[in-house]
């Protein structure tokens, strides 16, 4: 008999799962060419040539006992964690050391140390919707209790009212992802100065430290010029994590870190923890080859053009068939409001013409739709008068 807190888990991932099979079903049936699948944000353009020349290099000149072997410290090689903290230090003018970054498991890695390090049962944690979905499954591996915003369909913003309104004493964390999976938006320096002062008034009012945790795995992944502000710069108590799944295509890798600045409260204290929660969830350290890849390819990035030309392409075509949605700044999706209340009767509809979305409600915001474009050009563009036909449905 599995755990009864497993039950749960199992039946919210079927429903991805069941997507998943559908994609394969449909692509079995009329070929994977005429089956327009948007589900996953699996990103398809491949690795920088760097990577691939470091992986080389790294075979070649290092001893594979100490590359394959576990590091002396669970947070990771020094001289990555070195190297990684310099680049920050050089990109956004922080002042971080080596001891400040964890190499973590990705981004889901890095969340899950963090809430381990932090949460005791009970403990709130909050997020604005709409949120990734899997923030509820780490906050309930500790025990810890999600705690919802309402969203903000007028521009996807965090709606700092409710959020002053949600803090509690109880409050622990406070997660929030930009740019944004599923919306694409980039949260402006204004409402990062303002959820700052939010977090502060309340940490004087309870007398409770609140710790902002940033996951940040799209950082890289922005358009015309828009800046996602550095959170440790604009509220002491900021945890960042990051992940260098989509900033360089690796997510079957499984890489990234934290920071955790001296700033930030009992720093001391959260960085042994986190280091001792990266062993004992499991993960021992984050993978040492990978570790010194990203060492070699601090500067390089994923081919940002590919997924613009995507965007604009999707956006368009879209908004000419009558859908509506913001214009994404960042990440790979867009999301799209469902021309019937229930979403899922149009994620429905959508299959008819063998496309496959992700309904809003698995991401805390029901009406509407995640679109992942991290597909190809062509899929996008052969994509477009199903797209028509679908629409015809409702305008
Ligand atoms: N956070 C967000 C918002 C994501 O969209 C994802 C993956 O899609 C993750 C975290 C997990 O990323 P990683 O592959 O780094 O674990």
């Amino acid at each position: 008999m599995i755990a009864e807190k497993m039950k749960g888990m199992v039946a919210n991932s079927s429903a991805i799962r069941a997507m998943f099979e559908e994609g394969n079903r449909l692509a079995g049936i009329y070929g994977a060419e005429n089956v327009y699948d948007f589900s996953l944000g699996n990103p398809n353009v491949a690795a920088p040539e760097a990577v691939k020349q470091a992986i080389l290099e790294l075979l070649e000149d290092e001893d594979p006992v100490v590359l394959h072997g576990y590091t002396n410290s669970n947070s990771g090689y020094a001289d990555v964690r070195q190297a990684v903290a310099e680049s920050l230090n050089e990109r956004f003018g922080t002042g971080f050391e080596g001891k400040n970054i964890v190499m973590t498991v990705g981004a889901a890695g890095g969340l899950n140390v963090i809430l381990k390090t932090l949460i005791n049962p009970g403990d709130e944690v909050i997020v604005f919707a709409p949120y990734f979905g899997e923030y509820r499954s780490y906050t309930n591996n500790y025990d810890g209790v999600l705690v919802e915003i309402s969203p903000n369909t007028a521009d996807f913003q965090p709606k700092l009212d409710e959020f002053e309104e949600k803090i509690t004493a109880k409050t622990k964390a406070v997660i929030v992802n930009t740019p944004n999976n599923p919306t694409g938006v980039v949260y402006s320096e204004e409402t990062i100065k303002k959820l700052a002062a939010v977090m502060e008034k309340k940490q004087k009012e309870y007398g409770t430290e609140i710790y902002l945790i940033s996951d940040e795995p799209y950082r890289e992944l922005v358009y015309d010029g828009v800046e996602v502000p550095y959170l440790t710069k604009y509220y002491a108590n900021t945890i960042v994590g990051y992940s260098y799944s989509k900033s360089l295509s690796l997510p079957g890798e499984r890489i990234g870190y934290l920071v955790i600045p001296d700033e930030a409260a009992d720093s001391e204290a959260v960085l042994s923890a986190a280091n001792v929660a990266n062993r004992i969830l499991g993960f021992v350290n984050a993978p040492t080859l990978q570790q010194k890849i990203v060492k070699k390819c601090l500067k390089e990035k994923t081919d940002i053009s590919y997924y613009n030309r995507n965007r604009e392409a999707l956006y368009q075509g879209l908004a000419d068939c009558g859908f509506s949605c913001i214009k994404p700044e960042g990440a790979f999706y867009l999301f799209v409001k469902s021309p019937v209340e229930d979403e899922k009767e149009f994620c429905a509809a959508g299959k008819k013409y063998h496309i496959l979305m992700v309904p809003g409600s698995s991401f805390g915001c029901p009406g509407y739709v995640r679109l992942a474009y991290c597909v190809s050009y062509e899929t996008i563009i052969n994509s477009l008068p199903k797209f028509a036909e679908l629409a015809k449905e409702y305008f």
